[in-house]
């Protein structure tokens, strides 16, 4: 309903750039040089978190707040570092429910794919995002992750399913520690029963909004591995 709502505004009232305001005519929300001043993601980066770091490094690396971690995905790759203007479109899509930004996300998103190592997950994989708990899911009334995948189904041509639930609303995480979050979210996430043989031995492209320590996708592939998937990778849109 919401994004029918949008599309009739956007044709009552025709586009502007979401964050400079000039008009636009192409249907999306964010102007050429808004979009060009974002600031993308760029090699090298950590092989495990997608953490960039300068310098001259050819070879795969893991960060030094990877070394000791035991992540469940293969690898997390975000296109856009979170700055000012990235954490603006990312608020303003999430909290104050500017729905009719999703294609222009789901598009930004779609750049992270460009990673070969995607290539595989490509070819025979399926499209997962991060849920909200029902009682969040009310309250802000669309789950910012689904929009984004549900655009991303629309270009890569992979299934997307609805395969993980949220099981506790926990608390806002934003102000916790790394091992915090762990233990804040232990069992948050269950895989819905009826997608049990779906997933069995498939690669999972697991889509969330934003990576800031891995956590919440850490707990999701967890879930979707012991019930039987390959692997899972991680794209957000956001490196925080
Ligand atoms: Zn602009
Ligand atoms: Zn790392």
């Amino acid at each position: 309903m919401l994004r029918q709502t949008s599309r009739i505004l956007d044709y009552i009232y025709p586009a502007h750039c979401h964050l400079c305001q000039c008009p636009l005519t192409h249907g999306r929300h964010l102007c050429e040089p808004c979009s060009e001043s974002l600031k993308y993601t760029q090699a090298p980066f950590c092989k495990l978190c997608g953490e960039c770091y300068d310098g001259d490094i050819s070879s795969d690396f893991s960060c030094p707040n990877c070394n000791d971690l035991k992540l469940d995905f293969e690898f997390a790759r975000a296109p856009l570092h979170s700055d000012g203007q990235s954490r603006t479109l990312l608020h303003d899509y999430k909290y104050r429910r500017q729905i009719h930004l999703s294609d222009t996300l789901g598009d930004l998103l779609s750049i992270g794919l460009d990673d070969p190592r995607f290539a595989p997950y490509l070819d025979e994989g399926i499209l997962v995002s991060v849920p909200l708990h029902w009682a969040r899911l009310r309250k802000r009334k669309f789950n910012q992750a689904e929009e984004m995948t549900i655009c991303l189904k629309k270009k890569t041509g992979l299934p997307y399913i609805n395969a993980l639930k949220r099981i506790r609303n926990t608390a806002t995480q934003t102000r916790f520690s790394r091992s915090k979050r762990l233990e804040n979210l232990r069992d948050a996430f269950e895989l819905r029963a009826k997608y049990k043989n779906y997933i069995q031995g498939k690669r999972i492209i697991l889509v969330d909004d934003i990576f800031t320590t891995g956590s919440t996708t850490h707990e999701c592939s967890k879930v979707l591995l012991h019930h039987g998937a390959s692997s899972v990778a991680i794209l957000t849109l956001l490196r925080g």
